[in-house]
């Protein structure tokens, strides 16, 4: 009975997520579902990259998953673009974004007018890569400070990803960590992945990391 009722909601959520990409193909934009673990900069990261692409014009909003507080959405505001606060607390505190709560935010913006919007997703490494959100990109954030054997334990994360930005470089000298092993444990997952390394601290990497986004357009 179990096993029935899982398959029915990845089921409804997938044709809902099938919505959302007909949704972005008509209006016209693109959806980058951002993923970490808790801590790995996804925030710092878009208020470096969105000030980025609002210089070549590309036109930007966030929706910001969370169970709870609204801190995250209020440091994208600053930025002067739209952006939706999802609580998931509300409705049982899920610890992913589900199609069904990013449709109703996609239909707080002014679709026309945008051509990229993120979902910056609740920080966990597991569920968010079970549920489609109707991205048309799906980007996993990983910090240095959170050892190279992520890859490895969390391979569907992985495997659902087109893009790896391995963050807080600039923290390298101070710990033991051999961010070619990572690399390597990515592409024994995924060796279709682009692997992008930078620090959302000082911005280094940002200009690849930019190009990339803006090429999957
Ligand atoms: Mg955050
Ligand atoms: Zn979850």
């Amino acid at each position: 009975m179990k096993i029935q009722i899982v398959r029915d909601v990845l089921e409804a959520n997938d044709q809902l997520a099938g919505d959302i990409r007909n949704i972005a193909k008509k209006e016209g934009f693109t959806l980058v579902n951002i993923m970490s673990s808790p801590g790995s900069g996804k925030t710092t990261l878009l208020e470096r990259l969105i000030p980025a692409l609002t210089n070549k014009e590309i036109r930007t909003a966030v929706i910001e998953g969370d169970i709870t507080t609204t801190a995250d959405a209020e440091r994208i505001a600053r930025m002067n673009i739209p952006v939706a606060q999802i609580n998931t607390e509300s409705f049982g505190g899920d610890c992913h974004l589900g199609a069904e709560v990013i449709l109703p935010a996609l239909h707080q913006f002014d679709l026309n007018n945008l051509d990229l919007i993120f979902i910056e997703n609740v920080g966990n490494l597991v569920c968010p890569a079970e549920f489609d959100t109707g991205a048309n990109v799906n980007i996993v954030v990983i910090s240095t400070t959170e050892g190279e054997d992520k890859p490895l334990k969390y391979p569907l994360m992985f495997r659902v990803c087109q893009i790896a930005v391995i963050n807080k470089i600039d923290l390298l000298p101070h710990l033991r960590f051999d961010i070619q092993i990572l690399e390597e444990n990515i592409r024994k997952i995924n060796p279709m992945m682009k692997i992008v390394s930078c620090s959302a601290q000082t911005g280094e990497g940002f200009d690849q990391l930019t190009k990339l986004v803006i090429a999957k357009r």
